[in-house]
């Protein structure tokens, strides 16, 4: 008997097909790494990995108004890209592009469960944890784009722009309409706001993203900034909590 891992192990996974029929082909993970490594595995959540990061644009009213924008009448939704997450303890880089990058304090909800046209009734069912996160921008990148009608992806995705803190399970953080977000930035209060406050809550925010994508486990929902989001510079200490102290989030800035 002979090791088929042991043929041409480089370090990744290999591929067996040889005179093997092709709908037999698979892949076989190498026996010098982990197969359970996974860089996007979700702390505390071993059985959950990162995928995609929803984001809600104006959900609070008074963040609409210091951004000069409509109140939506439907959520207003992007993407950042998972590589952007950061965890406690970790740097928000300033990229060289932008001189204006803001701190966006959110509430951030993980799925445990697929979400495929759920009512918001069956929403709170689907969601596994909460967390507090920032949702870093550029905000002179993300104004060109919006003169020009252009996508935000690049002022919301760079690396390092979705900084999040410890997630705590849907039922220990209880009544998720009712959480103090708050951040401050070198001892400095700069937004404390009350997801009370958002415009379209939480399950109705699940059903309308389940209505138009399949929401699946390990996804996350960045849910809208209250106002006061201002200017991060190299060596602030950003501090964000959720709750009363429910999840905390620490980094700090560099170029
Ligand atoms: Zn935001």
């Amino acid at each position: 008997m002979f090791c088929l891992r042991h043929l041409a192990c480089n370090g990744g996974d290999i591929i067996v097909s040889f005179s093997i029929p092709e709908k037999l082909t698979r892949h076989i993970p190498c026996c010098m790494t982990s197969s359970t490594t996974d860089p996007f595995q979700v702390p505390g959540f071993p059985h959950l990995s990162f995928g995609t990061l929803f984001c809600i644009g104006r959900n609070y009213a008074k963040h609409a108004a210091e951004m000069k924008s409509e109140i939506p009448e439907t959520p207003v939704v992007f993407l950042k890209p998972r590589n952007s997450i950061i965890s406690s303890g970790e740097t928000v880089r300033i990229p060289n592009i932008s001189k204006n990058v803001h701190h966006e304090v959110e509430m951030v909800v993980l799925m445990g469960e697929e979400a495929d046209s759920i009512s918001p009734e069956k929403a709170a069912g689907k969601i596994a944890a909460v967390a507090i996160g920032i949702d870093v921008t550029a905000r002179d990148l993300q104004s060109e784009a919006k003169k020009a009608g252009l996508p935000w992806s690049l002022a919301k995705g760079f690396r390092t722009f979705a900084p999040i803190g410890n997630f705590v399970s849907a039922d220990d953080a209880g009544n998720l309409q009712n959480l103090r977000v708050r951040v401050k930035v070198n001892g400095e209060e700069r937004q404390s706001g009350n997801t009370a406050d958002m415009i379209f809550p939480v399950a109705e925010l699940v059903s309308y993203l389940s209505e138009h994508f399949t929401l699946s486990p390990g996804d996350l929902i960045f849910t809208g900034t209250p106002e006061g989001v201002s200017q991060i510079k190299p060596g602030d200490i950003i501090h964000a909590t959720l709750g009363d102290g429910l999840s905390t989030l620490q980094v700090h800035v560099s170029e």
